[in-house]
């Protein structure tokens, strides 16, 4: 029994020596508008944790476009293929004209078909709901983001809605499997198929199919619109609401909103093929290269991307400074009523992790 404890001890040891000594390969994409000064300030943090990371800097959108003649070059796409996991800063999309989304086309690119948006009130931060907790699973690959569109004639334009069976077969199933994981109780599936009966109506009967292999989780479902209401009313009644890609990107805005901003929305995309962490909101150019922008929400998908390499410690560890910041001190950044920069919120956080 001994001799099986201390070899036990020996194993528990080394591997926790073999963690310490890990070292991991992260892509990384500063991204455009703000996206460089927050993600910088996200990497000072997470290397504050002690924790060893080699960066793979990638350029994508239009600074890959001036450089390679593609706003999605292979290499960068080979880059996250080879180590699994991206840390993302907002990527710039004209409106209206010019390049196609990077963001979508990336998802697409790597078949990230979920995007995982958790949305949670943080301490000291005044809003609407300080106690807040859900979680927003969002289709990535179709709906009316497939980008399928074409003039019938001049003056009527097309846009295609796809919805299949195997991608809300998917994203229901991995909506169920998060709320298992995680100890939610309900998932609530988000539609329109009151009018659009065959596209929403499929997407509704696959959340219903899937929900039957989970009888110890409740299923409902709500119309989109009285459920935008609903969540501005009685937000509480939610914990896990999975939608398509249109109505997801929409109600992630509004349920940031609901917590203090789209600086404190963090999220996530995940695939097969690998996982990409970035944060809900978008380049923000006019508040660009100022040094003034909120770096939470990317920080806080740079939490999620450490727990999803199994660096939990880390994870916990910078969390735990972040949220001292906010609850023991008034630095804040200017969206949330303060004067800090993004590099003083920043060195905030590095001084709690000391
Ligand atoms: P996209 O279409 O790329 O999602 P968007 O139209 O949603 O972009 P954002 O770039 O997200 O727009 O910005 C919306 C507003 O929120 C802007 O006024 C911007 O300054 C503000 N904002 C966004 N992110 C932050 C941040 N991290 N810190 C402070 N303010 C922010």
């Amino acid at each position: 029994v001994i001799i099986l404890l201390c070899s036990n001890l020996q194993w528990t040891e080394d591997k926790e020596q073999n963690r310490k000594q890990m070292k991991h390969t992260i892509t990384l994409i500063p991204g455009d508008g703000i996206g460089p000064e927050i993600v910088s300030a996200t990497v000072r943090i997470i290397e504050a944790t002690g924790i060893e990371i080699e960066w793979e800097t990638q350029i994508i959108g239009a600074q890959a476009l001036e450089k390679f003649g593609t706003t999605i070059p292979d290499s960068t796409i080979e880059s996250i293929k080879r180590n699994k996991v991206a840390l993302k800063g907002p990527l710039t999309t004209p409106v209206g004209k010019g390049f196609t989304s990077v963001n979508v086309g990336l998802r697409k690119a790597l078949d990230l078909y979920a995007n995982v948006r958790p949305v949670k009130a943080l301490p000291n931060v005044p809003c609407r709901y300080p106690e807040l907790d859900l979680v927003i699973v969002r289709e990535n690959t179709e709906s009316l983001y497939a980008g399928l569109e074409h003039i019938v004639v001049p003056g009527v334009v097309e846009s295609l809605k796809i919805i299949t069976e195997k991608a809300s077969t998917r994203i229901a199933r991995y909506a169920f499997e998060y709320a298992k994981l995680h100890g939610r109780k309900k998932v609530t599936g988000m539609h329109k198929a009151n009018i659009m009966k065959l596209s929403d109506g499929l997407f509704l009967e696959c959340f219903y199919n899937v929900s039957k292999d989970y009888p110890e989780i409740t299923a409902d479902d709500k119309i989109i619109d009285n459920a935008c209401m609903q969540l501005v009313m009685r937000p509480e009644q939610f914990e896990v609401m999975v939608l398509e890609n249109l109505y997801g990107d929409i109600v992630s805005d509004l349920c940031a909103g609901l917590i203090g901003g789209l600086g404190l929305a963090p999220g996530a995309n995940i695939g097969e093929l690998g996982a990409v962490f970035e944060a809900v909101h978008g380049s923000a150019p006019d508040i660009a290269g100022q040094g003034i922008a909120n770096p939470t929400a990317i920080l806080m998908s740079a939490f999620m991307m450490l727990r999803h390499i199994g660096e939990f410690d880390a994870a916990d560890r910078a969390e735990k400074a972040m949220m001292d910041v906010y609850a023991e001190s008034d630095v804040r950044t200017r969206d949330l009523g303060g004067t800090a920069s993004t590099a003083d919120f920043a060195n905030a956080i590095i001084e709690k992790l000391k």
